[in-house]
């Protein structure tokens, strides 16, 4: 029964672009005022107020008809169509039952609903507060403050109070669970979409490895935090002994899956020592954030040896390849550009002493 009534008030309406969460808030409130207008029809029959009782009942009528437009035309049309039978309907309440009778509250539930609408723009908003202030105060003069039709002692009157009470507190509540759900919602997105935009700004789309402009951000904040004598951290960079000829033999789709499988080896053979990133073309960079020059020199020449038996299959063929590495240990009086094209230097003396080599 209770899923049976969730699903028909959150049934979406079908309109392409509506906020369904305005849509299911608009249902949830004008059961809320239909509960209301029959509430308060009866009591107003009771005290022998049949116009009231008249206005109540073909207010709720109202609502209901509003309720079945909710499942076909657009929701903001709606939303302003409920507001001003709302603001009819409590201004009409107020004048006969008085201002104690918290009918006037009421009006604070209206307004909440308006400027939940995200279709209404900002100006419409302040027109709405605005126009609410005027009918509140305008209620203030023209309520009667005293005795009405029924005296403030009147159990039917305290009871009309306490309803209004409940239900305007309810339904602000009810717009605020919305409002809270909505902006939680949105915020976690961004968030994820964010991290996404961040990971995919920061990665090579080939090799998944983090790519130049990662790896740079990285060695600006490990030159940032550096504090001399604390940690040792060594930069090198490796490029892949004639490469070109793994592209001119085997082609191009053959030299990209060299450099996917070998990017899979050092991001798991940096794992707890510091990250590779793809420099540029077939070369990377390897950063060791807790090694001096001599420790990194020794796990690039493991490293090295790895390389050249990692046997890679391209269909019937197998294609290894050697790598040279240059190693340089980073101090701050150089600074990380400094030691980074140290690095390089040491690079192409390897590759000029004969490749498949760590120079350091
Ligand atoms: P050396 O030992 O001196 O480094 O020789 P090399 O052939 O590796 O050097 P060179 O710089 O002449 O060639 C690098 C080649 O890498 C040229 C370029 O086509 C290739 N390359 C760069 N990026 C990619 C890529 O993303 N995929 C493929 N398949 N090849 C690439
Ligand atoms: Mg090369
Ligand atoms: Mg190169």
């Amino acid at each position: 029964m209770l899923v049976r009534l969730k699903n028909w008030i959150n049934k979406p309406s079908g309109i392409e672009g509506e906020s369904d969460n305005l849509l299911f808030l608009t249902r949830y409130l004008l059961l809320f005022f239909l509960a209301h207008t029959i509430f308060i029809g009866i009591s107003s029959a009771v005290i022998l107020l049949p116009v009231h009782a008249i206005i109540a009942f073909a207010v709720m009528m109202l609502f209901h008809i509003c309720f079945q437009l909710t499942y076909r035309s657009g929701i903001s049309t709606v939303a302003i169509i409920v507001s001003v039978i709302c603001g009819f309907y409590i201004t009409c309440f107020s004048l006969t039952y008085g201002w104690r009778s918290s009918f006037p509250v009421l009006l604070f539930v209206v307004l909440a609903y308006l400027w939940y609408d995200i279709a209404w723009d900002m100006g419409w908003k302040v027109f709405f507060s605005i126009l609410s202030i005027a009918l509140f105060t305008l209620i203030h003069f023209f309520a009667p403050a005293g005795v009405t039709s029924l005296s403030a002692e009147h159990p039917l009157f305290r009871a009309i109070a306490c309803v209004n009470i409940f239900f305007s507190f309810t339904s602000l509540s009810l717009i605020l669970y919305f409002f809270c759900t909505q902006f939680a919602e949105a915020e976690r997105k961004l968030y994820l979409y964010n991290r996404q935009l961040k990971k995919i700004a920061e990665t090579d789309p080939l090799t998944k490895l983090p790519n130049r402009r990662f790896a740079l951000d990285e060695l600006k904040q490990i030159e940032n935090n550096y504090v001399d004598g604390g940690r040792f951290v060594s930069i090198a960079i490796g490029d892949i002994d004639f490469f070109k000829k793994v592209n001119d033999n085997y082609g191009h789709e053959a030299g990209d899956l060299v450099l996917s499988t070998l990017a899979a080896l050092f991001a798991s053979e940096m794992d707890g020592h510091g990250f590779a990133a793809r420099w540029g073309g077939e070369e990377f960079l390897f950063v060791y954030d807790h090694a001096n020059g001599d420790e990194a020199y020794l796990m690039l020449d493991e490293l090295r040896e790895k390389v050249s038996h990692t046997a890679i299959s391209y269909g019937d063929l197998t294609i290894t390849v050697n790598m040279t590495f240059g190693v340089e240990e980073y101090g701050p009086r150089a600074g990380i550009d400094a030691t980074i094209s140290a690095a390089d230097k040491k690079l192409y003396l390897g590759k000029s002493g004969g490749r498949n080599r760590v120079v350091y």
